[in-house]
C-alpha cells in the first residue's frame, strides 16, 4: 500500500476526503537539498530561484525559504501570496511579458529585489516609475538565445516568435535598452536572464544555452562595454511521469551547469560574478499527487471508462499539452493489470480525460485512484469550470499530515457573486 509522508494513502484519502492533492515532504526535501547541495561553484556566487507558478501557496514558499531559495513571481497574485508568507521580498525576482504599472509600483513599494525587464517599453516605463525611489532596485534583462527545448528535443532557431525576451538577432534594441537601464539614477542593470523550455531532458540544450548566454555577454562587454554581473539561466529541469521520462537527475544537471559556466566565464574574461537558476516543475511535481475516488464506470466499443471526483478542473494538462500520466490503484498496487482503463473527470468536455488506456487491475467504484507528480502546473492551473470545488492540499511528513489549502467549499464558489 503506497504511503504518501508514513501515511497510508486509503487513510489520508479517509480522513481528508477527494479529490486530494498531497505532497510527501521528506521526497521534496530531499530534491530541495539535492539543488542547494549541487548548485554550488568555488569562482561564482549561486543562486536558485523557485518559479513558485508552478506551485504557489503561502506553505510551499515558507518550505522554499527554509532552503533560502529565492523566489521567483509573475504577477500581484503570486507577490501577495509571497508577502503574506512573510518571505523576504529582497529575495524575490519579478518576471512577466506585461507587468501593470500598480503591478510593478507594488513591487517598488515592498522591496522586491529584482525586476526581469522583458523589453524596451518596460524599461522606459520602470525608468519612470522608479524616480522618486530611495534605493535602487536591480534589474536583469529578458533575452531570447533562440533555443526551443521543450519536451523531448531541443532546436536552436535562428527565428523565433516567441511573446518572451529579445532576441539576441535585436542587438541593437536590446543595447539601447541597458543603456536605458543604466542610466536610470534608480536602476542597477545586474545582467541576463533566458528560459528555454519546460520538461527539457536533453543536458545539451543547457550547456548550449550556457555558450550562447556568455557569448553574447562577451560581446555586450567588448562591442558596448556593458558588464553582465549575473547570469539566469531559467528552469525547465524535467520531472518524472511516466516511463518513457527519463530526467537528467538534479545533482548532474546543477554540476554540469556550474561547471559549464565556469569554463565559459573564463573564455570570455571572467567578469560574470553571479549564476542563477530558476527550477519550477521538479521541485514542486517531487512526492506529489492526487488522490480521486472511483465512481460510475462504464463500457463503449473501445474503451473501459472509470469516472473519477474530479478531472480537467484540478488538472488540465492532459487536455491542454496531451501530458501523460500514471496511475494506480491504492491497495491494488502488486495486482496484475486486467484490462486498459480511460480514466475521465466529470466535466462537461469530451476532452476531460486525465489517462487514456491504462493497464491497472480490477477498478471498483469506490477505489482510491492515485495520480502521481501532480504537483506542478494542476493545482496552478486549477479552474471552477462547472462549478467543481478546488481540492484540498496537504503537506504530509513523519506520518503527521497538515492541511495547507483548504478544500473550496460552496458558500467559497459564489463568495464574490454579488
Ligand atoms: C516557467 C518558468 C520557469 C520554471 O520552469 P519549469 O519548467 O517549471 O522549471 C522558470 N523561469 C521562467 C522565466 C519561467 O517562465
Amino acid at each position: 500500500m503506497l504511503e504518501i509522508g508514513q501515511v497510508r494513502a486509503d487513510e489520508l484519502a479517509k480522513k481528508f476526503g477527494t479529490p486530494l492533492m498531497a505532497f510527501d515532504l521528506t521526497v521534496m526535501r530531499s530534491i530541495l537539498r539535492q539543488y542547494t547541495d549541487n548548485f554550488k561553484s568555488e569562482t561564482l556566487k549561486t543562486d536558485i530561484i523557485y518559479a513558485s507558478k508552478a506551485f504557489n501557496c503561502k506553505a510551499m514558499i515558507s518550505l522554499i525559504e527554509e532552503y533560502g531559495m529565492c523566489l521567483d513571481v509573475v504577477s500581484a497574485g503570486e507577490l501577495y501570496t509571497a508577502q503574506k508568507a512573510g518571505y523576504d521580498c529582497s529575495k524575490i525576482y519579478f518576471h512577466g511579458n506585461n507587468k501593470s504599472i500598480d503591478e510593478i509600483k507594488m513591487a517598488l513599494d515592498c522591496g522586491v529585489g529584482t525586476i526581469v525587464v522583458d523589453s524596451l517599453p518596460e524599461a522606459g516605463l520602470l525608468s519612470e516609475l522608479t524616480a522618486g525611489l530611495t534605493s535602487p532596485v536591480r534589474t536583469l534583462l529578458r533575452v531570447n538565445p533562440g533555443i526551443d527545448a521543450h519536451t523531448h528535443k531541443y532546436i536552436v532557431t535562428a527565428h523565433d516568435d516567441s511573446k518572451f525576451g529579445m532576441l539576441f538577432s535585436n542587438e541593437e534594441e536590446i543595447v539601447k535598452t541597458i543603456r536605458l537601464l543604466q542610466k536610470s539614477p534608480n536602476i542597477i542593470f545586474d545582467g541576463l536572464d533566458a528560459h528555454i523550455g519546460s520538461q527539457v531532458f536533453d543536458k545539451r540544450a543547457f550547456i548550449e544555452e550556457i555558450r550562447m548566454m556568455f557569448e553574447f555577454a562577451g560581446l555586450l562587454k567588448e562591442k558596448y562595454e556593458i558588464t553582465s554581473n549575473s547570469i539566469d539561466l531559467g528552469g525547465g529541469f524535467a520531472t518524472f511521469y511516466t516511463d518513457e521520462d527519463a530526467p537528467i537527475p538534479i545533482d548532474e544537471v546543477c554540476q554540469t551547469i556550474v561547471q559549464t559556466c565556469e569554463e565559459e566565464n573564463e573564455k570570455i574574461g571572467g567578469f560574470v560574478n553571479h549564476i542563477l537558476i530558476e527550477p519550477g516543475r521538479s521541485i514542486a511535481a517531487a512526492g506529489s499527487y492526487t488522490l480521486y475516488t472511483a465512481g460510475f464506470t462504464k463500457k463503449t466499443l473501445n474503451k473501459n471508462y472509470v469516472f473519477i471526483d474530479g478531472g480537467m478542473s484540478d488538472n488540465i494538462r492532459p487536455a491542454l499539452y496531451q501530458a501523460k500520466y500514471r496511475a494506480f490503484v491504492a491497495g491494488k498496487e502488486a495486482q496484475t493489470p486486467i484490462k486498459k482503463y480511460t480514466i475521465a473527470g466529470k466535466c462537461c468536455e469530451s476532452g476531460d480525460i486525465l489517462i487514456e488506456d491504462l493497464s491497472l487491475p480490477q477498478v471498483d467504484t469506490g477505489d482510491i485512484l492515485i495520480i502521481p507528480a501532480t504537483g506542478a502546473y494542476c493545482y496552478s492551473m486549477a479552474s471552477n469550470y462547472n462549478k467543481l470545488q478546488f481540492p484540498e492540499v496537504i503537506f504530509v511528513e513523519g506520518g503527521e499530515a497538515r492541511v495547507v489549502i483548504r478544500r473550496q467549499t460552496l458558500d467559497d464558489l459564489i463568495s464574490r457573486e454579488v
